[in-house]
């Protein structure tokens, strides 16, 4: 068994950070969650600063305690979880970069573990589908966002973080009808960016929905959609900037701090494969570094809901 430091033993402030403080380690051996950054921003269209989000987001994990009051449960008891380190991205050249992410997250299904990423922008999330899909087959996906990432190119680039759910959809990584994007809002270009979602059966529950149905009913509007192998990915900007404000391209009137936590332990029991948290950019965080905090507490969520899932098989 991996435990974060005791606080009792080391004070919380004290030591080079890790995620909650756990063991830094590269050994996959008998791992169940392997918590690893990708820290790369060279696919963002407005405010870099992403690639730093790893760091931060680890030191604001100091904080975690090991235990959901909400969930009953004590992650560590049931997984064998380690800080994996950061996948060693080149900022420059955004295929090499994809390629690193790919064979370093295959590294990690191979092994047997889940690979749980923190961003770096959103362009990671189709190397770890890639990978995730190589080791699972094709997936059911959650995204929450306030954009849909489901463009088509940009300045003639096919990848950026505006685009790598299409791309994914086009190279057969996801599931018809197995999609499902929450918390979407925002001045848009035109009622047409939806005609990709009709053809390929992609579920939006947008913002108003959230707020007007509630946390309950959104909880059920991912459960029906998902199914089988999940892959989960959180873009922070789908947290009003209110509550998290650092990160690249802000849009008002999004989610509370407090929604984003129930919703992500709505997906309790599902069989959750991989995971990403992305968008987390420091250098515009308000003050407390309240973004990287939620991301913290956000990844401690997913967390206790792979503890939660029903055992899977080695592969
Ligand atoms: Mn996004
Ligand atoms: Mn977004």
């Amino acid at each position: 068994m991996t435990e974060p430091l005791s606080s009792f033993r080391s004070p919380r402030f004290a030591q080079p950070p890790t995620f909650m403080r756990l063991p830094h380690s590269t050994d996959l051996s008998d791992v169940d969650v392997a918590m690893v950054g990708a820290p790369y921003d060279g696919g963002t269209s407005y405010r870099p600063g992403a690639r730093l989000g790893p760091r931060e987001i680890r030191s604001q994990s100091s904080l975690i305690r090991t235990w959901s009051y909400f969930l009953k449960v004590h992650p560590f008891e049931r997984l064998r979880v380690v800080d994996y380190g950061d996948f060693d991205v080149p900022p420059i050249g955004i295929e090499r970069a994809m390629d690193v992410i790919e064979t370093g997250a295959s590294a990690i299904h191979a092994a047997g573990a889940t690979p749980l990423v923190v961003g770096g922008d959103h362009s990671i999330s189709l190397p770890l589908l890639r990978a995730a899909a190589k080791a699972h087959g094709p997936l059911a996906l959650v995204q929450f966002d306030s954009h849909i990432d489901t463009w088509d190119d940009y300045f003639g680039g096919k990848y950026f973080h505006g685009s790598p759910f299409r791309r994914a959809i086009e190279e057969g990584l996801i599931r018809r009808d197995r999609f499902v994007q929450v918390g979407i809002r925002g001045p848009m270009y035109g009622e047409d960016e939806f005609d990709f979602h009709r053809a390929h059966g992609i579920r939006v529950v947008d913002i108003d929905g959230v707020k007007r149905e509630g946390v309950d009913w959104t909880i059920d509007q991912m459960r029906e959609v998902l199914d089988g192998p999940v892959y989960l990915t959180f873009d922070i900007d789908s947290v009003d900037p209110a509550y998290a404000p650092g990160t690249g391209t802000p849009e008002t009137g999004g989610l509370t701090s407090h929604e984003a936590q129930r919703l992500v332990r709505g997906l309790a029991g599902l069989d959750i494969v991989a995971a990403d948290l992305v968008e987390v950019a420091p250098p515009y965080d308000g003050p407390g570094q309240i973004t990287s905090l939620l991301a913290a507490n956000l990844l401690f969520e997913m967390l206790c809901v792979l503890a939660v899932r029903k055992p899977r098989r080695r592969l």
